[in-house]
């Protein structure tokens, strides 16, 4: 096995080479197990479409199904130059899509699922449950979670000491417990792991990701052991299968490559690997000059062209700079049919954009769907939808119980109504949450959905369509509160704009006592005095509509509002005034 792998390594570093051909024979799967196949995995993103094959071993007996799909086991290796469209995939005509996607429905959803062998086999999808049996689940899992925290927290072992815990427990047990703040989390992190004394070693540390810490100060590890690996990519798979995904699919990944373990990077690589479906990691991102791997969004479209990709992941602000930029090229992008627009909100003005710009370079209009999940780190995954703003869907109710809370009170809201989001672990060996609160004010409903007929929660979309506001994005401007979230829906409906950003100034900016003003910044273009005119008429009526204030405009290069060589995701919204803390979203 270790000379296989240091051959499928030796041949992927010579296959610049474009006279050589890589290929694979069937190996043995059961080798593939964790820390091995991950370098040989990394080796091989760097350069090639990968399909991915996970091994059959079952993990039946802790998480109730396959994580693993009995499928033939198998490595393909294409080499990027000379093998690309002969030995892709098949093709994959749009009329397949068209048929998963234009007869939405519980019976067509159905039948999707039980003609995807991966889909089909995972007979434990709780999300298919009733409402009631998915609480009945849920307070099972929690029972099981509290014990096991009680034993081996350092953080709740003392909280969760002397409370009583009834045979049958439900989410509503929770409300006599504290919430769990991001800062206490931050502060000790070491100290939400779990201790097990346990010789499985499934419970040992696999890996750490890290929280952005964009928002809330310094980047915090997240441990997950060989336990909540496989919770993980089964996770993934269940995401995958509500969105729509098939193992015919090829994905294109432009999330950037992170200085951090982080999981927007390894998250779309993983779930197209339990999916057992091709996957390129285009590598952009801020470059390293001493180690100059990154590509440029030049590159990223042509691999998207090269290899017919179908399936675009990345932050919803990169994305579409990398589809204007593929019409300023004339990018092929015919093959596209979804778009993960992940890490940020992508109201329906944005998709539509988006949408609309794919389709000028070949893309079936009608066909293309944008999936904006809502997701965490401490979840190691994203809330998905099953159709565009029918609501954000848990994918695994067996891993998570999400509340609404009134923070005051510490009681769940009733369905429907906003609060602010709480993330509860079921099933964690490594680090493990109770009644966290992410920071997002949502509203959520536990119905089921009269799409695809899923239990279990699903957060609904608020302002028209951004799925959660951030809480500590409220400011105070002039005396009033302000959020920015309707301020940036407002204009990201005006297709007109490519980058726009709000900024909250000073009327002087030497005097921190003088008159708040909001700005927004546009980029320029080089359109004629009176299309810059009507568009400036524009934002400033937009933004009245939103919030009643008159903003200033002012006429900026695009690369001043958004770099993506700087930053992974566009700042929209700044708060530049003296003795604020400014805010990001
Ligand atoms: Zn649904």
């Amino acid at each position: 096995m270790f000379s296989l792998i240091a051959w499928v390594i030796a041949s992927a570093s010579t296959s610049r080479d474009p006279s050589i051909k890589l290929t694979a024979q069937p190996i043995c799967g059961t080798c593939l197990s964790p820390p091995m196949p991950f370098s040989v995995r990394m080796v091989l993103m760097a350069s090639h479409p990968l399909l991915f094959v996970i091994p059959t071993t079952s993990y039946q007996s802790l998480l109730g199904a396959p994580v693993y799909p009995p499928r033939p086991q198998r490595i393909v290796v294409f080499d990027r130059y000379i093998q690309y469209r002969s030995v892709a995939p098949k093709t994959v005509s749009h009329s397949r899509w068209e048929r998963i996607f234009m007869h939405s429905g519980k019976d067509a959803v159905r039948s999707f699922v039980e003609s995807v062998d991966v889909y089909r086999d995972d007979t434990a999808d709780p999300t298919f449950l009733s409402a009631d049996e998915v609480d009945t689940l849920q307070g099972r899992l929690l029972r099981d979670q509290i014990v096991r925290l009680r034993e081996s927290s350092p953080y709740y072992s003392a909280t969760l000491l002397d409370i009583d815990l009834p045979d049958q427990m439900s989410r509503h047990w929770l409300e006599q417990l504290p919430f769990t703040r991001k800062d206490d989390y931050q502060a000790a992190p070491e100290r939400f792991r779990l201790h097990l004394e346990s010789s499985n070693p499934y419970d040992r540390t696999w890996g750490l990701v890290h929280t952005t810490g964009t928002t809330t100060g310094e980047p915090t590890p997240f441990y997950d052991t060989g336990h909540d690996m496989l919770a993980y990519w089964q996770m993934l798979l269940r995401t995958c299968k509500i969105a729509g995904m098939t193992p015919d699919d090829v994905s294109v990944s432009v999330m950037p490559v992170p200085a951090m373990s982080h999981n927007a990077f390894i998250s779309s690589r993983d779930a197209c690997s339990v999916l057992n479906s091709p996957y390129i990691a285009a590598f952009v991102g801020t470059p390293q000059p001493e180690f100059p791997i990154h590509r440029r969004t030049d590159y990223a479209l042509r691999l998207i062209e090269r290899n017919q990709a179908t399936v675009i992941w990345g932050i919803a602000s990169y994305v579409r700079h990398l589809v204007m930029r593929g019409q300023e090229l004339g990018t092929d992008m015919s093959s596209i049919r979804l778009v993960w627009a992940l890490g940020e909100a992508c109201p329906v003005p944005m998709r539509e954009d988006l949408r609309e710009r794919l389709a000028s370079l070949g893309a079936a209009h009608d066909a293309i769907r944008i999936n904006n999940g809502l997701g965490f780190t401490e979840m190691r995954g994203t809330f998905v939808e099953c159709l565009e703003l029918n609501g954000c869907h848990n994918p695994s109710p067996d891993l998570f119980i999400w509340e609404v809370v009134d923070e005051d009170s510490g009681r769940q809201v009733p369905d429907g109504s906003t609060g602010s989001l709480a993330l509860t672990h079921l099933n964690r060996r490594g680090t493990a949450l109770v009644r966290y609160l992410t920071g997002d004010t949502v509203a959520m409903t536990r119905e089921s959905c009269v799409n695809c007929g899923r239990s279990g929660e699903r957060i609904l979309p608020q302002h028209e369509s951004i799925y959660a506001a951030r809480v500590s994005d409220w400011v105070k401007f002039k005396g009033v509160l302000l959020h920015p979230a309707p301020i940036l829906a407002a204009l990201a409906a005006l297709t007109a704009l490519t980058q726009y950003q709000v900024i909250l100034s000073k009327s002087d900016t030497s005097d921190p006592y003088s008159m708040d003003r909001l700005v927004v910044r546009v980029a320029e273009s080089t359109g004629d005095d009176d299309l810059r005119g009507r568009l400036q008429a524009d934002v400033r009526q937009a933004v009245h509509a939103a919030c009643e204030i008159r903003p200033d405009v002012e006429w900026v290069p695009a690369s001043a509002i958004y770099d993506p060589d700087v930053s992974i995701k566009a700042r929209r919204f700044l708060d530049e005034r003296p003795h604020q803390e400014h805010g990001v979203t």
